[in-house]
């Protein structure tokens, strides 16, 4: 999953990345088998994780209107132990939030330790919707990648492990996508005014998320750029993606108390 990763300083340009991509997998049913065989080793890792209790993992995800930042979040969470587990989902911001900098919210949202923590959009809103409807002036959020960058090497350094995913689906696909929701009574909910604003912005947001891809993937905190049309591959890849960072956290759980070999019950 490493050529998905964005090398520190390296320029990003989307279009180079192909949303359709699949790798090495041609079809949905491999794909599908192999990730239930990643789920079951989260779930035993995360297992780990909660019982070290020391160290957390936080995993960002972004991505367009309808990119499947929900999708992912059911699927590839499905098998963790939801004790364990915090999603925070990111609207823009108001009241409190709003008398505070922009960062405050975030991270009284960072997972505890032991915890997997979910961010379903981030503090990443603030260089991305904040730039291109232009809610704050460019010397306002010019400054912020830095920042975002010294907090999360501050979080990496007291025990927070961070990924963090943009979910690449081409406009055709959220073009399908938002039809669906639209046509979905289950769904329709869904649907706002800013996703067509949104939409109608694509170019500038692609450009937004390059600088942010570029500017913010560093050796601690690393950004994957995830193909993401196809459902089942994009949840295979950020499966994949996490067990392999779980695994190099090596959770271990703590000693027992007392010694068990000398309990009879
Ligand atoms: P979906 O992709 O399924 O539509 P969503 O993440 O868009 O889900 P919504 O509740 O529809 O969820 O939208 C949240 C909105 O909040 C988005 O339009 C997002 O851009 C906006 N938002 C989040 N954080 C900020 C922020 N810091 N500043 C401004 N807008 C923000
Ligand atoms: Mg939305």
């Amino acid at each position: 999953m490493k050529r998905y990763r964005v090398k520190p300083g390296a320029k990003v340009s989307l279009r180079d990345y192909d949303p359709d991509d699949t790798g090495d997998y041609k079809d949905r049913a491999q794909a599908e088998q192999d990730l239930a065989g990643d789920l079951a080793r989260m779930a035993d890792l995360q297992e780990r994780l909660y019982a070290e209790n020391q160290r957390a993992l936080l995993v960002v995800l972004q991505a367009m209107d309808a990119g499947g930042k929900d999708g992912t979040v059911k699927h590839v969470f499905s098998g963790v132990n939801p004790a364990g587990c915090e999603v925070t989902s990111f609207q823009a911001p108001s009241g409190e939030e709003a008398d505070h900098d922009y960062l405050w919210r975030v991270y009284r949202a960072v997972p505890r330790r032991g915890n997997i923590g979910i961010f379903n959009r981030s503090h990443y809103e603030d260089v991305l919707a904040v730039r291109v409807r232009k809610l704050a002036p460019k010397p306002v959020w010019r400054r912020r990648y830095d920042q975002i960058n010294r907090f999360e090497q501050l979080l990496v350094e007291n025990g927070t492990t961070i990924v963090k995913f943009y979910l690449h689906i081409s406009k055709a696909e959220q073009k399908k996508r938002l039809a669906e929701r639209l046509a979905n009574p289950n769904k329709s909910w869904k649907f706002s005014e800013t996703d067509l604003h949104d939409r109608e912005h694509w170019a500038e947001y692609q450009e937004a998320y390059e600088d942010a891809l570029h500017l913010c993937s560093s050796e601690w905190a690393p950004w994957y750029i995830v193909p993401a049309n196809h459902k089942w591959y994009r949840n295979l890849v950020v499966a994949r993606t996490i067990v392999q960072l779980l695994k190099d956290m090596d959770p271990r759980p703590p000693r027992p108390k007392i010694d068990v070999s000398k309990v009879s019950l």
